[in-house]
């Protein structure tokens, strides 16, 4: 991480917490590492990008519908998936410093400083011997590239390194009132079996025709090994994820019709295109024939914040082996032959974004530290460049004075319009110190009621990115903000 972009870092994470959007977990506790909460205005910017979300796949795809699937699930589901025996990472602990590592991440790590020091043939020849000892799970092969290549514990700076081994990713608890191993149950690690294990109940309850998708939001739980880069790495953190259900042999034409379609996405927020780029899988995982992220450049380098993955038939095909239950779809649509499809086991195009890496990508990107000094004077203003559809405040309503009628003016005024809008109501301080406080949430419109308001009813507006200003008839302000927030200038 350059200066400036470390300390664009450190500027999001401070101004996130001091104006209510990211607070450490049970921070009077000295915090819980990897856990977050989000306050007053994160909550509200949390809940709009869900919407934007939910909007653009459920509520604009006719063949798309929702669910709300619950975390606790029989764990025999997580046998099925291949949670139980593979979901887990190579871990490594420094017997110096008892510090608990990643092996990949190590070797990442390194690979990126020979890249960095020019050293490319060096970085290469890592890259390709841990991908192999990963694929073949061979751990003690990971071990032997950390000594080969002297990685030394950033913290004890020795390299007196355990053996490796795999460290399940999945948090358990128990159900019921007497714990035995049987009553052992797990924290959903995505919400993607939910969906699965529901197929055939949302195609039946709605008559969903091949191709259909199922997305929900929701929790899901990671006992990380290493938690890093703020809400980029939780051990809980909330997922939006749809599964799309297709004949076999049509999923590559949707994984990639997904692919544009999902990138289309994140670029109508009016993100600089550059900034994202897809990076497709080497290593795939066990369900998997295709898959690739789309990653975004965060100031600590490109990441991931959202996979789109060709699932085959890997999950359902499991559920019916499992269970015993059918898992197969009747297509009575007809071939080439004129035969119907009849009956089979959809394959599965994902879409899986995780929410608060967007949550992180949308302040990063949103924040602005504006230089407005002129010659006279030195000045600047912090503001949050939100989407208006996105902004967790759509407009701040201010009498001009704290007296001569305004306030119960202003007050009027915002009670005409708060159902349908979130409002902050403030009078304190001088209206520049107010505009500033609702630049720094990224509230897209103040509005003023002054001495004119009384007299023909006409407020001021005050544009968040351009600080203009115009007049404005107080009751055109519903059709005025209504429009500027429309979730059209996203979605049509
Ligand atoms: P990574 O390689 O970064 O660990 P992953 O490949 O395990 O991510 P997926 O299982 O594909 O991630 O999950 C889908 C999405 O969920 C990711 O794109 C990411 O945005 C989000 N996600 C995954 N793990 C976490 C986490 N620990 N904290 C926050 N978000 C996460």
């Amino acid at each position: 991480m350059s200066k400036n972009t470390d300390e664009l870092f450190k500027n999001v994470i401070a101004h996130a917490k001091e104006y209510g959007f990211v607070f450490p977990s049970s921070e009077i506790y000295d915090g819980l590492s990897a856990v977050y909460d989000y306050g007053q205005f994160g909550s509200e910017l949390k809940n709009n990008l869900k919407t934007y979300w939910w909007k653009a796949m459920v509520q604009m795809h006719e063949n798309i519908v929702g669910i709300d699937s619950a975390i606790f699930m029989h764990p025999k589901i997580w046998k099925a998936s291949g949670h139980v025996d593979g979901f887990s990472d190579p871990m490594i602990d420094n017997k110096d410093s008892n510090k608990r590592y990643r092996a990949d991440q190590l070797l990442e790590d390194k690979i990126a400083r020979y890249d960095k020091d020019g050293k490319t043939d060096k970085a290469e020849a890592l890259q390709i011997a841990m991908d192999e000892a990963l694929k073949n799970e061979d751990l003690p092969r990971l071990r032997e590239l950390i000594i080969e290549h002297e990685i030394a514990d950033p913290v004890s700076g020795t390299r007196n390194w355990t053996d490796v081994r795999q460290f399940n990713l999945m948090f358990s608890t128990q159900m019921g009132a007497i714990a035995d191993d049987a009553d052992l149950i797990y924290l959903r690690p995505e919400t993607a079996q939910g969906i699965f294990v529901n197929y055939l109940n949302v195609q039946k309850s709605g008559r969903m025709k091949i191709p259909f998708g199922i997305a929900q939001i929701g929790k899901a739980f990671r006992n990380e090994v290493i938690a890093r880069q703020f809400i980029i790495r939780m051990r809980e953190f909330e997922q939006m994820e749809m599964q799309f259900f297709v004949r076999p042999g049509t999923e590559m034409e949707w994984y990639k019709q997904w692919k544009e379609t999902r990138l289309q996405w994140h670029l109508a927020l009016g993100t600089d295109e550059a900034k994202y780029r897809f990076h497709d899988h080497v290593k795939l995982a066990h369900y998997a024939n295709a898959a690739v992220d789309i990653e975004y450049d965060f100031p600590f380098g490109f990441k991931e914040v959202e996979g789109i993955h060709s699932r085959t038939d890997f999950d359902l095909s499991q559920h019916q082996k499992f269970s015993g239950k059918k898992m197969q779809y009747f297509d009575p649509e007809l071939d080439a032959d004129g035969k119907p499809y009849g009956n089979y086991i959809p394959y599965v195009i994902e879409t899986s974004i995780g929410l608060d890496r967007m949550f992180l990508l949308t302040m990063i990107n949103a924040f602005d530290e504006e230089d407005l000094s002129t010659d006279e004077k030195q000045d600047s203003r912090t503001v949050l460049r939100l989407h208006p559809c996105l902004a967790p405040v759509k407009a701040a309503i201010f009498p001009l004075i704290k007296k001569d009628g305004l306030p119960e003016k202003a007050r009027e005024i915002m009670d005409k319009l708060k159902l349908d809008f979130n409002l902050q109501y403030e009078e304190k301080d001088a209206i520049g110190k107010r505009y500033r406080r609702q630049d720094a949430i990224g509230t897209p419109f103040c509005i003023t009621v002054d001495h004119q308001t009384l007299e023909d009813n006409t407020v001021t507006i005050r544009h968040r990115d351009t600080m203009q200003q115009e007049r404005v008839a107080a009751d055109d302000l519903d059709k005025i903000i209504g429009k500027l927030v429309s979730w059209k200038n996203l979605l049509s």
